[in-house]
């Protein structure tokens, strides 16, 4: 027989019984298993952002690096493999095929290109109302973003602490404001594209904005702006999530991502048990890639200064490092939040505390709790009492918005959070919004 995997010479069936019998081709002497002849030539693999294809024979120095982009260990350059050549990414064939989920066949290079083409047409999220141009550089100064219902305006300068209306992070560079509300996005949030093409899905993630919701990548609590798949939302961060990361704890080599990996996490310090890592083999770096969200900037009441994410300690003069929020012992080698300023150091969970990615101040249209709409506090100095349990409120709170109203309840005592942590979605309002212009929960 002919077949496109080695068109030079034709192959012959050795034995024509069971499934291990090779064909041969009596030219070359090259053997492929009736097995293998029937794999898919082209396939779209989630762990390569090309085509990649089918090969039988060791291709001389087609593939530079063999080692497998899956489970990272060689790939004998005599077996069956899965390459892209442009880029050098080669892959087990049962690594690849291991999860049907995470391939699909496509029939030829021409038809992935079409396919990708119409992928990347989609609607902007904003209007630009005016422009400014400096040089050859065009800058949207004013816009009407799809997630607000006023215009908003292009700043440079970041006078307050205020926190993003997208990502919930902390605003330290260029964002958008609305003058009439308390409503703001880092400028790179307010450019996200309204459909996401993850490498992790052939199917595109569409943008969902103000909304109350637990990521199903990393199990956070978010306000924001979702990434919305099959019903269930994933956050921005994890959408960007990519096959190879560079870390700023780690510069001198990037970062491959483990589907499995097993070994201490070099920033938290504790293990990753089996479980999804960024990994330099070479220096055996390792960080569990929910420890790469760690945003490198955050506040917290102990210091009047933004703390800075820190990979390791520069003082190593002390013997005893401790926390400045919770005064217990510190281990020097993991990743620490640091005032320079005022010398303070901290855990990370410390600073960050249960729920980093929920913006304080924010209206909650869902009636699960109470009658009016509800707004996420964190008390600082007065604790009222819960109007379900009667404790102190010293953590996550929700607190009446209606001034003449004093109710709060604690997070954990709400009935909203066993809402979300089953998944649900919530609508936020925004934050001078009077009229619940949205249905409500869904
Ligand atoms: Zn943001
Ligand atoms: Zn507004
Ligand atoms: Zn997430
Ligand atoms: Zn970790
Ligand atoms: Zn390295
Ligand atoms: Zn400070
Ligand atoms: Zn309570
Ligand atoms: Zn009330």
């Amino acid at each position: 027989m002919n077949h496109p995997i080695h068109l030079n010479h034709s192959l012959h069936l050795i034995s024509p019984h069971g499934d291990y019998a090779p064909y041969i081709c009596s030219t070359c002497g090259a053997t492929v298993h009736k097995d293998c002849i029937s794999l898919s030539r082209i396939i779209k693999s989630l762990w390569h952002h090309h085509p990649i294809f089918h090969n039988y024979f060791a291709v001389k120095n087609e593939c530079g690096i063999l080692e497998c982009g899956i489970c990272h260990e060689e790939v004998n350059k005599e077996h069956g493999k899965y390459c892209c050549s442009a880029c050098k990414f080669i892959v087990h064939v049962k690594c690849v095929l291991e999860d049907k989920s995470w391939y699909y066949e496509i029939a030829s290079k021409d038809a992935y290109e079409k396919f990708n083409e119409n992928a990347t047409l989609v609607d902007p999220t904003f209007l630009v109302i005016q422009e400014n141009k400096l040089d050859e550089n065009v800058i949207n100064r004013e816009i009407k973003h799809f997630s607000h219902e006023h215009n908003l305006v292009l700043y440079d300068e970041v006078r307050d602490v205020k926190c993003c209306d997208c990502c919930s992070l902390l605003i330290e560079t260029s964002f958008y404001h609305c003058s009439k509300c308390d409503f703001h996005l880092h400028k790179s949030c307010a450019e996200l594209p309204t459909k996401s093409q993850v490498w992790f899905s052939p199917l595109p993630f569409d943008l969902i904005p103000n909304r109350f919701f637990k990521c199903l990548a990393c199990d956070s609590l978010h306000t924001g702006f979702a990434y919305n798949f099959n019903g269930s939302c994933w956050c921005v961060q994890c959408t960007e999530r990519s096959l190879s990361y560079t870390s700023q704890a780690h510069k001198e080599h990037l970062l491959l991502f483990y589907n499995k990996y097993n070994g201490p996490c070099n920033a938290c310090g504790n293990s990753i048990d089996n479980g999804e890592a960024y990994r330099c083999k070479s220096c055996n770096f390792n960080v569990h890639w929910t420890c790469t969200l760690l945003p490198q900037i955050a506040r917290h009441k102990c210091d009047e200064h933004s703390l800075k994410l820190t990979y390791r300690e520069v003082n190593d003069y002390s013997e005893y490092h401790s926390c400045d929020i919770c005064e217990e012992r510190r281990n020097p080698n993991i990743w620490f939040y640091h005032c320079a300023l005022c010398d303070k150091s901290a855990h990370p969970k410390c600073v960050l505390g249960d729920y980093p990615f929920i913006k304080l101040g924010i209206r909650i249209s869902s009636k699960t709790d109470h009658s009016h709409s509800l707004i996420p506090v964190q008390k600082v100095y007065l604790y009222p009492e819960c109007s379900k349990c009667g404790q102190l409120c010293l953590d996550l709170a929700l607190e009446c918005a209606e001034r003449r109203c004093s109710f709060i309840i604690h997070w954990r005592c709400s009935r909203l959070k066993d809402f979300i942590e089953d998944h649900s979605i919530v609508y936020l309002i925004g934050i001078k919004g009077t009229d619940d212009f949205f249905s409500g929960v869904f």
